[in-house]
């Protein structure tokens, strides 16, 4: 069994010591408009990259770089003088989402203010405050140990608020100086109750779009009416056969390759706390819907769905007009679990939608985007450190979660550099990432900076000869 490393004293003295430091640096960052999306914006966010590059640079960080991508910088920076230690890749995103609506926000998005143990500010909580309590824990590392007891190489990009595309790109240019033993992402938050959390599920997405042509031009339904087909019914023929009455899914194959929840998985699910009536109620629907066989929970994080994005064709103007409508149209996605192939998953759909497709109309598929799901098994000895480093943080042992959305970026991981992703994020629920009024818990960010440092311990702590690293540098 190897030795538990806590936090030293000194560690604790230090960041006693340096807290209204660090928050003021947490200000400075915070000012930063380092908006992703906007055009407008893409000074203010190499502005923000600059100034973080800055901030690895002091903290002691070496080989710090704001290194160009199609879209915004990558910073870089690593410490790799662990000799035999494992190595972590270590990412977050420096670029937050636009503020609109501006007038719903009780101060100026810009202009961080705290208010008892929240500070709010634009990407407080998602995700420069996260950034951040990296820094704080890299600096406070090498200002009272001299070293990190672990090598880590950190990658902080500016367009994961717009699709993380630049970075898949600079992920496959850097291959050779990415090599790593897992990376961990600090990009998602606790679950209900402020209970530390793990994210070891995110879902993929197949989006595509269904066409139906009757002819060239809208014909007259007085004079052509009962003798052609009408593409939005026959588009909605189609619909209705992608999915039955018991939110199955059919599309021949769709459930091939999904991975089932273990026994073990489908009951800490169950024993999570989850109050479903409340969920309904915050959602504002009358009835919660969904696969036969599954509770919600499972349903929106583990189950693969089938959705219709958006549906249009004909006449939709005011009053009437009679018309048979040339075509229609349809946006529909899925989101997929481990392991189905979103490129396999549209081809199941196209073969089905063609072979149901009704006479008389021309109908087409096609794809419109993928993302690849994800999973980190519970077991793997990075996700189980991760979690004795939240617990000696946070005082309780963290639950396992699977998140309905995709993190693009964490199949990137996977997929480019072969990697376990560890998805460990600190932030409370309900913090308003991407709405306004954003805030972050100071409690957490001051707790996470300890769970970093606990994470890494924890690493350097596990058997060296364990069997699901892959590979080290150095
Ligand atoms: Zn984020």
């Amino acid at each position: 069994m190897s030795d538990r490393t806590t936090t030293p004293a000194t560690l604790d003295d230090h960041l006693d010591a340096t807290r209204d430091a660090r928050l003021a640096s947490l200000h400075e960052f915070l000012r930063i408009p380092s908006i992703s999306a906007l055009p407008e914006h893409a000074a203010d966010a190499r502005r923000a990259a600059d100034w973080l590059a800055d901030a690895l640079g002091t903290a002691g960080v070496e080989n710090v770089e704001v290194t160009e991508t199609s879209g915004h910088p990558v910073v870089y920076g690593d410490w790799l003088h662990a000799d035999g230690a494992p190595t972590v890749i270590v990412y977050g995103h420096y670029d937050v989402q636009p503020v609109d609506p501006l007038d719903e926000w009780t101060s100026p998005p810009f202009e961080p203010v705290v208010d008892g143990d929240r500070l709010l500010a634009r990407g407080a909580a998602d995700d420069k405050g996260q950034i951040h309590a990296h820094v704080v824990a890299a600096a406070a590392l090498l200002a009272t140990r001299g070293r990190f007891p672990i090598n880590v190489k950190y990658v902080f990009e500016g367009d994961e608020e717009s699709s993380s595309v630049p970075l898949e790109g600079w992920l496959t240019a850097n291959q050779h100086r990415l090599a790593a033993d897992a990376a961990i992402i600090s990009d998602t938050g606790f679950f209900d109750g402020n209970i530390p959390a793990i994210t070891v599920g995110l879902r993929g997405l197949m989006y595509a779009q269904i066409d139906v042509q009757l002819s060239p031009v809208d014909l007259h339904s007085g004079s052509y009416g009962g003798a052609v087909n009408n593409p939005a019914i026959a588009l909605a023929q189609i619909i209705a056969a992608l999915k039955g009455p018991d939110g199955r899914i059919r599309i021949p194959g769709f459930y091939d390759d999904v991975l089932e929840l273990t026994e073990v998985e489908r009951a800490a699910m169950a024993d999570l706390p989850f109050d479903e009536e409340a969920y309904r109620a915050a959602v504002g629907v009358s009835a919660l819907v969904g696969e036969a066989g599954y509770t919600t929970l499972e349903r929106k994080a583990t189950r693969p769905t089938l959705d219709v994005n958006g549906i249009w064709g004909g006449f939709q103007g005011e009053g009437s007009k009679t018309i048979i409508p040339a075509k229609a149209h349809a946006k529909v996605s899925t989101r997929l679990v481990a392991r189905q192939d979103p490129h396999d998953v549209f081809e199941k759909l196209r073969d089905f939608v063609l072979e149901i497709a009704p006479p008389g109309v021309e109908v087409s598929v096609h794809l419109l985007g993928t993302g690849r799901p994800t999973v980190t098994p519970i077991d793997h000895p990075i996700t189980r450190a991760a979690a004795r480093g939240l617990e000696a943080a946070f005082g309780r042992a963290p639950v396992y979660r699977r998140e309905g959305g995709s993190i693009p970026v964490a199949a990137t991981f996977e997929s480019v550099l072969g990697l376990p992703v560890v998805l460990e994020g600190f932030t409370q629920p309900h913090e308003r990432a991407h709405a306004p009024n954003e805030w972050l818990d100071l409690g957490n960010y001051e707790k996470a900076i300890r769970a970093i440092v606990a994470t890494f311990d924890e690493i350097a702590a596990l058997d060296r000869t364990g069997g699901d690293r892959r590979s080290t540098d150095g």
